[in-house]
């Protein structure tokens, strides 16, 4: 029997890695009283297990991109500052540009994505402790984690995001739960999850490829769409006949225009897109997804009355990605803290800063905040440096004035999605920011090229470019 490259894949390539496993007031700060009882030094904290019990006058839970940006750029300011960061992976793994990996682009391997946090530790010279934040008592100011308990003054919060598949299928067991995120992961979430989506990819026979969009805020809003061209460019490549199928609750995804303008040109009717339908079971063993479908609007135009009604219907899937409702990491829940009440909680903010609400001595940055900025990599990288400024003029007795307070921010945002490969083209939206009296928000615009497309070659080499600049600016 002759066998297949995929064939052969599936016997030979099995083993692919696994990834290890002061008072603010609006926006300006004013001095407040911070008793100076950091007890640890990096070499104490730096390898220490189970036993570390310490105080430190900023800790910071959560070594992602917001985590890690306040961390570096608090050590910019004031190199003496007693820092901790709380992180429970031992790399850092990067969600931006990982779809990439997932088209087989040039070389864009799982290593491209890796990194070790040695170097920004050593550089910069904070403390470091790895282990899995477990609970958070705000009167005592102790976070709980696996491998100890340690004090703080200051608390910032960049735990990211969880799933909620508890919420969407409230009859499924935990049992399912835990099967279902095994053999077809979400993705969202930095590590193994996005090496077994590949590995699935890898394997499969001709067939569909189906990825689900939540309904509510989740991260990364174009991610999925990027995700379904980036698997329409390997399911070519392959030459695996199949179509890739997008289901989503609402009637749109983010940058739909741009999107739909690429797959047209780059896939034909490759992509699928299936609007207004609900994700109620999945199959595991005969592949078979369930959804219900809703169509018409119930509405009366001139003539007639269109009747809405709601079909339950299966789609055959040989891939599925499927990416559940997101919720705040449940850190923020351990937190105590004040959340916006839509099913993602956001933590409420205090007025345009990134205090808390509820409490002064605690911020926040990344996708769990409650301002009205998109939640991408390059916002938290942003909001980690103004978290950066404001801690650390507080702790100098001074002010610091947000610049979305003076005037908005051009750009605030800019979020790449790569859509087509050889030659790579992508797509980009761009917010700018600013401030509205309560919050800071974002104006979204996405732009077309001199050609009249939204596709790019250029938005492609910029899209490179940004990726290495940022992580340049986190692991360098
Ligand atoms: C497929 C994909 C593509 C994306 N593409 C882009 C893009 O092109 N551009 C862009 O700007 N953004 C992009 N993003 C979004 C970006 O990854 C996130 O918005 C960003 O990582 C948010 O930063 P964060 O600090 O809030 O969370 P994270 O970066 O996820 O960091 C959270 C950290 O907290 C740690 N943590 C969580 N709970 C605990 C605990 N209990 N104890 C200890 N540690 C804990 C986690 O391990 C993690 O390291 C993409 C996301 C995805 C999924």
């Amino acid at each position: 029997m002759e066998m297949n490259r995929r064939d052969a894949l599936k016997f030979g390539a099995v083993g692919a890695a696994t990834v290890a496993a002061a008072t603010m007031t609006g926006c300006s700060t004013k001095a407040g009283e911070m008793a100076s009882s950091a007890t640890s030094s990096a070499a104490s904290a730096v390898g220490l297990g189970a036993d570390l019990i310490g105080k430190h006058k900023v800790v910071i839970i959560g070594g992602g991109i917001g985590g890690m940006t306040v961390a570096n750029n608090l050590k910019k300011k004031d190199k003496d500052m007693d820092i901790l960061v709380i992180e429970k992976n031992d790399t850092f793994m990067s969600c931006p540009v990982s779809n990439t990996y997932i088209g087989k682009l040039e070389g864009m391997t799982l290593g491209s994505f890796i990194f070790d946090y040695a170097q920004p530790i050593q550089k910069h010279g904070y403390n470091w402790l790895q282990g899995e934040v477990m609970a958070i008592d705000r009167s005592a100011k102790v976070v709980t984690t696996s491998s100890g308990a340690v004090g703080y003054d200051i608390l910032v919060l960049s735990p990211g995001i969880g799933y909620n598949y508890e919420a969407q299928f409230p009859t499924w067991s935990p049992e399912k739960i835990a099967h279902i995120k095994r053999v077809a992961p979400a993705a969202l979430i930095p590590g193994s999850e996005h090496v077994i989506l590949e590995r699935n990819l890898n394997n499969m026979e001709d067939g569909d490829v189906v990825i689900t969009i939540p309904s509510g805020k989740f991260r990364c809003p174009p991610a999925p769409a990027e995700r379904a061209s980036m698997v329409a460019t390997f399911m070519q490549k392959e030459e695996i006949e199949g179509k890739v199928i997008l289901i989503a609750e609402g009637a749109g995804f983010a940058k739909k225009p741009a999107f739909i303008e690429s797959w047209e040109a780059l896939y034909g009717d490759k992509i699928v897109f299936i609007p207004n339908s609900k994700v109620t079971d999945v199959d595991p063993d005969t592949k078979v997804l369930t959804y219900a479908q809703t169509t018409g609007t119930g509405k009366k135009d001139e003539d007639d009355f269109e009747i809405m009604k709601t079909e339950t219907k299966t789609h055959k899937y040989e891939v599925l990605n499927l990416i559940p409702l997101n919720k705040a990491s449940d850190v923020i829940g351990m937190a105590g803290l004040e959340v916006t009440k839509d099913t993602f909680g956001k933590v409420k903010m205090n007025g345009c800063s990134f205090q808390t609400k509820t409490d002064e001595d605690v911020y926040a940055v990344g996708d769990v905040v409650g301002h009205g900025i998109p939640p991408s990599g390059q916002t938290a990288n942003w909001a980690g440096k103004q978290c950066a400024e404001e801690i650390s003029a507080r702790l100098k007795g001074g002010s610091y004035e947000l610049p979305v307070k003076k005037a908005p921010v051009k750009a605030g945002n800019v979020c790449y999605s790569m859509v087509g490969d050889m030659p790579e083209t992508a797509i980009m939206v761009t917010h700018d920011f600013s401030w509205n009296g309560s919050a800071i928000m974002g104006k979204g615009n996405v732009p077309k090229g001199p050609n009249g497309l939204y596709r790019q070659t250029g938005t492609a080499k910029a899209l490179r470019d940004w990726y290495r600049g940022l992580m340049a600016d986190m692991f360098s």
